[in-house]
C-alpha cells in the first residue's frame, strides 16, 4: 500500500485446511499488507498465492454491503436489517407453521469459524426447531469422517505436519498436494530422508511427476489396487503381527478378502503392471516410517469410504500409526472443515455427541442451559437428501450460509431447478454476486475472513485464531452477529444469552468437549492459542497441568489404543462396486474433475476478485485431453471443443496434454460450467457426491 505499518499481528489464513499463519501489518488497527509468519509451526514462513492475496479480495465492488430483498421484477432492492430480519422470521415461521418444523433447513460451510458454526447449529436446531441441516463439507470430507469413525471409533485424523518431514515412504492416493496443498508439499520437500514417494492417480499430476513411483491407474480402480497391494504386503511377510494382534480386529477376514484380488487380475483391471504393484508393496513393507495420504480422488467417489478404509488397513497391518512419519492421513480441504466435523451440529450433535443418545442430549442441554426437548433425537438429513426433500416438496425454506450450491453441487442444472422450487431462499454471504445469491429471495451481507474473530481447525487438528484486522463494508455484519440478531428476531435471545461473542462461544465449546477424544478444556482462551501458534486437539486440563506449553507437534494413537469400546481399530473390507456410469459408444471419455491451479479456490467466489490470482490461471474453462483424442476429433491445443454428458453440454478450450490417458479428460472444478456435466451419484456410507467419474463426449466445435 506504500504506507508504513505501526503494528503487526498474526492470523490464520482463511482458504485451505493447511492453516498457514499470516503476519498482518497494521496501521491504526487496519490491515495494510501481509507476509507469511515465520515462527508459525505450520507454514514456517511460506504462503501460497491465495494467502498472499488474502486481503485483496476483501475490497471488491460486489461485496454484499446491505441486506437485499428480491423485488417483483426479479431484481434486488436494498433493505434495512430490521426489514430483512422481519422478513426472514415471518417467512420461515409461516412455512414451518404450514408445513411443519422440518420444512425449513440450512446448508452451512467449512469456511466460517468454529464458534459461528456452533452458534448456527445450536440456533437453527435448538432455537428455530430445524430438523435438517448439513454443510458443504459433505462435498469434501464426509467420506474421511465416516471411514475414521468406523475404523478408529472416532473421526480422528492421526497426524501432524511434521510427519511429512519424517517419513521414509509416502503414499499419496487421489491427492495432488503440489496444487491442492502447496505448503504441505513444501514440507515434503524439506524431508531429509530421501523418501520413496508413491502416487496413485489416473493423471500424471504435478505430484506424480515429482514421485519416485507413479501408479497411473484406470479411474476408480483404486479400491482393487489397494487390496492387491495389501495382498502383496501380507504374502511378503510385512505384517506387524504384534500390532495387528494387540490393536486391530478383522485381520483374518482381511486376508481372505484380499486373496481374491490377485495381482495379475488387478494389473489388468487397473492398467498398473504387476511389477509396479509389487514394487509399491515392497516399498511400503520395507519402510520404517510410512505415511499414507489421501484427498478428494478418494473421498469424492461412489465407494470412497471403503477406499479410505483400504488405505487405513495398510497403515494398521504394517504398524504405521502413532509413530513419527506414519499414519493413514486424510488431508482436509477447507480452512475449517474440521470445525464443521466437530461443531456444526449436523452429522453429530454439537461437539461430537450423538443425537440418538439420551445421555449426550442431557449433557448438551445442561452445558447450553436449554430444555432437552429442544434437541432433536435423530441426526438430520444429509445434503443430497435435503436437495431431494426440496424436490419432493418436503422442504420449502432454506438458509444457505457461505457456500455456493448453484455452482458446486453435482448435476448443476438439476441443482438450480431445485433451488428455484423453494418458497423462500436466504443466502448469507460476503458477496451478493454468487451463483446461489442470484436465486435468493433474501441476501444477508456477511463480514469476511479478516473482518471478524474466531478459530479455524486445520488438517492436523490445530485450533488457530483468525482476527479482525479490517472493517466489514457497509452494513455487513459478522456471521456471529447475524446469528445473534436472528435469535433476537426469532424470539429466542434468552436461550442464547451465553453466546455473547466468539470467545464466549469458544468457552462453551470447551465445556462441551470435556472427556471427548477432541477435548480442549486445557486451552486457556484465545490469548493462549495466539501465544502457542495454535494448539492441536486434544489438549485437556490434565495436559495443561503436566506441560508448561502445548506440544508443537502432536500425533494420535501413540499408545496404540483406539476409540472403539475394545480399544482396537477395525480392519474394514467390502466388495467392489460397479462404476455407476461407465463409458460407452455415445459417451466414450471418462471425465475427471479436481483442483486446477494453486491460485484458484473452489467456486472462485473470492479468488476471482484478485487481479494477481486471475493472471495465474486461464480465465475461460478448459479441458485437458490426450493428443491421440485431440487428433481423432481434429482439434489443436487451445481450440474450442463441445463437451457433453447425459446431463448437460458446455464449450471449453482444449488443453492437449499427455498427462491424461487417452479416453480420459480432466476439468478443474473451479469453472461454473463443470458441474453441468457431473453425475448425481453418492457414496452409500458417507453420502458424499462422486464427482470424478462422468462419461462424456468431446467434439470439435
Ligand atoms: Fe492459505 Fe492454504 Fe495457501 Fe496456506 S496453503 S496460504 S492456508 S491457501
Amino acid at each position: 500500500s506504500g504506507l508504513t505499518p505501526d503494528a503487526t499481528t498474526t492470523a490464520v489464513c482463511g482458504y485451505c485446511s493447511t492453516g498457514c499463519g499470516l503476519r498482518i501489518h497494521l496501521r491504526e488497527d487496519e490491515a495494510i499488507g501481509l507476509t507469511p509468519e515465520t515462527n508459525y509451526p505450520v507454514n514456517l514462513g511460506m504462503a501460497c498465492p491465495k494467502g498472499w492475496e488474502a486481503l485483496r479480495v476483501l475490497d471488491s465492488d460486489d461485496r454484499a454491503t446491505h441486506p437485499l430483498i428480491k423485488n417483483p421484477n426479479g431484481g434486488f432492492s436494498k433493505a434495512t436489517w430490521d426489514d430483512a430480519l422481519r422478513l426472514f422470521t415471518d417467512r420461515f415461521k409461516s412455512i414451518q407453521a404450514e408445513h411443519g418444523k422440518q420444512s425449513v433447513a440450512f446448508l452451512s460451510t467449512g469456511q466460517i469459524p468454529s464458534e459461528e458454526m456452533a452458534f448456527l447449529g445450536a440456533l437453527a436446531k435448538f432455537g428455530m426447531g430445524m430438523v435438517h441441516g448439513d454443510g458443504n463439507t459433505r462435498q469434501c470430507m464426509a467420506t474421511a469422517v465416516t471411514a475414521y469413525k468406523e475404523s478408529f471409533g472416532f473421526d480422528a485424523p492421526p497426524y501432524t505436519y511434521d510427519d511429512f518431514e519424517q517419513s521414509d515412504c509416502m503414499v499419496f492416493v487421489g491427492a495432488n498436494p503440489c496444487i491442492g496443498h502447496p505448503i504441505l508439499w513444501e514440507r515434503v520437500l524439506r524431508n531429509k530422508n530421501n523418501p520413496e514417494i508413491i502416487v496413485l492417480d489416473p493423471r500424471r499430476t504435478e505430484t506424480a511427476m515429482a514421485a519416485s513411483q507413479h501408479l497411473q491407474l484406470s479411474p476408480k480402480s483404486d479400491l482393487a489396487l489397494l487390496y492387491a497391494i495389501t495382498g502383496e504386503i501380507i504374502r511378503r511377510g510385512y505384517v506387524d503381527d504384534s500390532f495387528v494382534q494387540a490393536s486391530t480386529t478383522g485381520f483374518e477376514q482381511l486376508c481372505e478378502h484380499v486373496a481374491k484380488f490377485d495381482t495379475e487380475s488387478v494389473a489388468k483391471i487397473s492398467g498398473v503392471s504387476e511389477e509396479q504393484i509389487i514394487k509399491a508393496a515392497e516399498a511400503i513393507g520395507t519402510g520404517n516410517a510410512v505415511s499414507l495420504w489421501w484427498t478428494m480422488g478418494v473421498n469424492q467417489s461412489y465407494e470412497g469410504t471403503r477406499t479410505a478404509q483400504a488405505i487405513i488397513n495398510i497403515a494398521l497391518i504394517t504398524g504405521n500409526i502413532g509413530r513419527p512419519g506414519t499414519g493413514a492421513n486424510s488431508i482436509t480441504g477447507q480452512c475449517n472443515a474440521m470445525g464443521s466435523r466437530l461443531w456444526s451440529n449436523t452429522t453429530n450433535l454439537i461437539g461430537h455427541h450423538r443425537f440418538e443418545d439420551a445421555d449426550d442430549r442431557a449433557k448438551v442441554a445442561c452445558e447450553l442451559d436449554i430444555d432437552i426437548e429442544s434437541i432433536p433425537t435423530e441426526t438430520g438429513w444429509s445434503y443430497d437428501r435435503i436437495m431431494e426433500g426440496i424436490q419432493n416438496d418436503e422442504i420449502k425454506g432454506l438458509w444457505v450460509i457461505a457456500t455456493n450450491p448453484a455452482h458446486s453441487w453435482i448435476h448443476q442444472s438439476n441443482a438450480r431447478e431445485i433451488l428455484d422450487k423453494l418458497d423462500f431462499l436466504v443466502v448469507q454471504d460476503m458477496y451478493s454476486s454468487t451463483e446461489t445469491a442470484r436465486h435468493a429471495d433474501l441476501v444477508l451481507p456477511a463480514a469476511a475472513w479478516g473482518e471478524k474473530e474466531g478459530t479455524f481447525i486445520n488438517s492436523e487438528r490445530r485450533y488457530s485464531l483468525l482476527k479482525k484486522v479490517a472493517k466489514a463494508p457497509g452494513e455487513a455484519l459478522s456471521d456471529f452477529n447475524i446469528f445473534r440478531a436472528v435469535a433476537h428476531y426469532w424470539g429466542v435471545a434468552e436461550m442464547f444469552s451465553q453466546w455473547t461473542d466468539p470467545e464466549a462461544a469458544f468457552r462453551i465449546m470447551q465445556r462441551l468437549s470435556e472427556d471427548k477424544p477432541s477435548d480442549i478444556t486445557g486451552i486457556d482462551g484465545y490469548e493462549h492459542l495466539d501465544d502457542c501458534g495454535g494448539i492441536q486437539w486434544p489438549w485437556t486440563s490434565a495436559d495443561a497441568k503436566q506441560w508448561a506449553k502445548p506440544y508443537q507437534q502432536r500425533r494420535l494413537f501413540s499408545d496404540s489404543v483406539f476409540h472403539h469400546d475394545d480399544g482396537k481399530a477395525k480392519l474394514i473390507i467390502d466388495d467392489i462396486t460397479p462404476m455407476p456410469e461407465p463409458t460407452c459408444d455415445d459417451y466414450p471419455t471418462m471425465l475427471l474433475t479436481g483442483r486446477g491451479a494453486v491460485s484458484q479456490w473452489h467456486t472462485q467466489t473470492r479468488t476471482s476478485k484478485s487481479p494477481v490470482l486471475r493472471k495465474l490461471y486461464p480465465n475461460e474453462p478448459y479441458i485437458e485431453i490426450h493428443p491421440d483424442d485431440a487428433r481423432s476429433i481434429g482439434v489443436q491445443n487451445g481450440e474450442q471443443v463441445r463437451v457433453t454428458s447425459r446431463r448437460g453440454s458446455l464449450i471449453a478450450n482444449a488443453m492437449v496434454v499427455p498427462t491424461v490417458k487417452p479416453k480420459q479428460a480432466f476439468m478443474p472444478m473451479h469453472y461454473e460450467a463443470t458441474n453441468q456435466l457431473t453425475l448425481s451419484h453418492f457414496d452409500p456410507h458417507s453420502r458424499q457426491p462422486s464427482y470424478k467419474n462422468s462419461a462424456v463426449r468431446i467434439e470439435a466445435v
